[in-house]
């Protein structure tokens, strides 16, 4: 049957500070059961796009000055953050952000903030480890103390315990050694298959993210220049010369 579309952003002008203006119409359409990725240079818009869908600009002094964005077609944008997630859409910042002074099961534990249900947050805990093996062996170590990569596992897993619809992730590989950076996106993968958790995500490193990515969008200055399924894009000579690094 025909797939469901979740996230719809139709054409959106981004400015901060009333004056810059970093996205110049963006469009984009996000399946529900799907990776989708945001790919792009440094400044291209990528982060600034995940912020104007989850309501975050607004304490960056950015706002949607024009376009719509809609999810499950319901208007979104002027929402307030935390409504989003009630609607099942969560955001994973870019550089981590777990709570440095509580235990990487404490970070998990707030991620369930919206539900009261102990035995299903019990339950969700150990869905989480179980894609995280990693974080439950140091479930009980301060989270400021653990490694770059054990620290987005955190945020991954914590945005996981409100049992999101949606994760928006912003740039999952930065600062991780190569190796981490695949063992990231394979669990990516897992949840979206075996969750069914769709993602959109923002990512510079073009050559990981389209392996895992169904479709892809490439901005440039906040334009999407192109955009089509990851096995297409790949294949693209312009990708390949100016994203991937061969030609
Ligand atoms: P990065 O990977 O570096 O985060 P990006 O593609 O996510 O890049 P954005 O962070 O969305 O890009 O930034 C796009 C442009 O908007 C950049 O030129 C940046 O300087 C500008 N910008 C971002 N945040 C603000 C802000 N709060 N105020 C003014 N300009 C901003």
């Amino acid at each position: 049957g025909r797939t469901e579309t979740l996230l719809e952003v139709n054409n959106i002008e981004v400015i901060y500070n009333h004056v810059i203006l970093v996205l110049k119409g963006v469009s984009l359409t996000v399946p529900k059961g799907g990776i989708t990725a945001l790919l792009g240079g440094n400044g291209a818009g990528k982060t600034t796009t995940l912020k104007a869908i989850s309501s975050l600009l607004r304490s960056e002094r950015g706002e949607v000055t024009k376009g719509s964005i809609l999810y499950r077609g319901q208007r979104v944008q002027d929402l307030d953050p935390a409504e989003l997630v009630r609607m099942g859409v969560i955001q994973v910042m870019e550089g981590r952000h777990c709570f440095e002074h509580l235990t990487i099961e404490e970070n998990l534990l707030t991620g369930a903030y919206t539900r009261s249900d102990k035995g299903q947050i019990a339950a969700d805990l150990e869905m989480v480890y179980s894609y995280f093996p990693r974080l439950k062996e140091r479930r009980r170590s301060q989270a400021g103390y653990t490694s770059g990569g054990e620290q987005q596992m955190c945020a991954i897993g914590r945005a996981l315990m409100s049992r999101p619809e949606t994760i928006l992730l912003d740039e999952p590989s930065m600062g991780l050694a190569p190796q981490l950076v695949e063992q990231i996106f394979e669990i990516v993968r897992a949840v979206n298959e075996n969750e069914g958790v769709t993602f959109l995500l923002a990512e510079q490193n073009t050559n990981v993210a389209l392996r895992y990515a169904h479709y892809g969008y490439i901005l440039e200055s906040g334009r999407v220049v192109m955009d089509g399924p990851a096995a297409e894009l790949r294949e693209n000579p312009d990708v390949k010369e100016f994203y991937l690094g061969m030609s």
